[in-house]
């Protein structure tokens, strides 16, 4: 559907659990977390009910996200689902990659042929400190196993100043030597974000036009998103998400659902709409409601003249 300030909302990120097997420094917490409870997340028939509603506004495709979206058992089961509903294209998936060789051949059977693996660093001894307890291999053979499934992988690194950002030059080499697109996420200043400094699009562009030059704006989109392409002539791409700068509010084209049933229409915006009276307490108006809510999405992101939102990214979903 087109929303009051004239944008086309065709895409739901889904968020199927707030829960993870990582603690990226950027995004959680080490301990200290309370996690919903069972009772408090929606069941795979709930989110199903909501996807219904809004496919029938116009959503085309979904990005099961979370929390770590692979930490819920039976994933595969609400892909069928959801592929089940009409008016869905495409159900995707976004994971940081350990859970996926014991998964990715079930998710690829049950429909998912896309995925995008976050992963922030190449350096094993980074990649432990900066996931708190990732090992780096285990990432990489969710890698190879998303490949060898035949699902199409992009890899989204978020740079951080001081962090990572000296790992840029040996992404790109990474992506083109694998024939991945690599996608780089500005950090936002949401959660445990807030308080470290990510890199600008400018930045990003700079840093790897110096190592490897030559490369031109791609004109065709790479997936669902707000990325800008970018790809050399003899081969490799990449994209860049200039989420705090670049400011694509204005071609937003998606809002998100919690794991415990809000509607958000804004990542970075508290506003929404609690669906769990509609889909579990049989309140009625699920649709007019979902239409109203998305009608008033809000305009933008005031990330860099306001407070931001102190939820955790985990419970919205990225
Ligand atoms: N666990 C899955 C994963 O890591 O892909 C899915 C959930 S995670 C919240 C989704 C994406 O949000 C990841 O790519 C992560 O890097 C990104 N993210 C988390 N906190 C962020 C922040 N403050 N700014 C930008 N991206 C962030
Ligand atoms: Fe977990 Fe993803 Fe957040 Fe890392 S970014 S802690 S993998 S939810």
């Amino acid at each position: 559907m087109i929303d009051r300030l004239g944008r086309t909302i065709e895409y739901v990120r889904v968020s199927v659990t707030d829960r993870c097997n990582l603690r990226c420094r950027y995004c959680m917490p080490e301990d200290g977390v309370s996690w919903l409870s069972h009772a408090r997340i929606l069941r795979y028939e709930e989110i199903a009910q909501a996807v219904r509603v809004l496919a029938g506004l116009g959503v085309r495709r979904v990005k099961l996200t979370g929390g770590e979206p692979l930490c819920r058992t039976g994933l595969p089961a609400l892909v069928r689902m959801l592929y089940t509903i009409d008016g869905i294209e495409e159900v995707t998936l976004t994971t940081n990659g350990l859970l996926l060789p014991a998964q990715a051949e079930a998710l690829r059977d049950a429909g998912i042929e896309k995925v995008n693996l976050s992963l922030d660093s190449l350096r094993p001894d980074r990649y432990a400190a900066l996931t708190r307890c990732g090992a780096l291999s285990d990432a990489l053979a969710g890698l190879d196993a998303a490949k060898r499934a035949g699902m199409r992988v992009k890899l989204n690194v978020v740079p951080i100043r001081d962090v990572n950002d000296d790992e840029i030059v040996d992404f790109i080499r990474f992506g083109r030597e694998n024939g991945l697109v690599v996608r780089f996420i500005e950090l936002m200043p949401v959660g445990l974000g807030a308080g470290r400094q990510g890199l600008s699009n400018a930045e990003i562009l700079a840093v790897i036009e110096r190592e490897f030059p030559g490369f031109a704006p791609f004109p065709e989109k790479l997936g669902n998103g707000p990325a800008d392409c970018y790809g050399w002539p003899d081969g490799g791409t990449f994209g860049l998400i200039g989420a705090v700068h670049d400011r694509f509010c204005d071609r937003c084209n998606r809002v998100r659902l919690t794991a415990d049933g809000m509607l958000r229409l804004c990542l970075a915006q508290p506003d929404g709409l609690d669906l769990m009276p509609y889909l579990r307490g049989g309140q009625p108006g699920l649709t007019e409601a979902v239409r109203n809510a998305i009608w008033r999405k809000p305009a933008g992101h005031a990330f860099l003249t306001e407070d931001t939102e102190d939820r955790m990214m985990n419970g919205i979903g990225g």
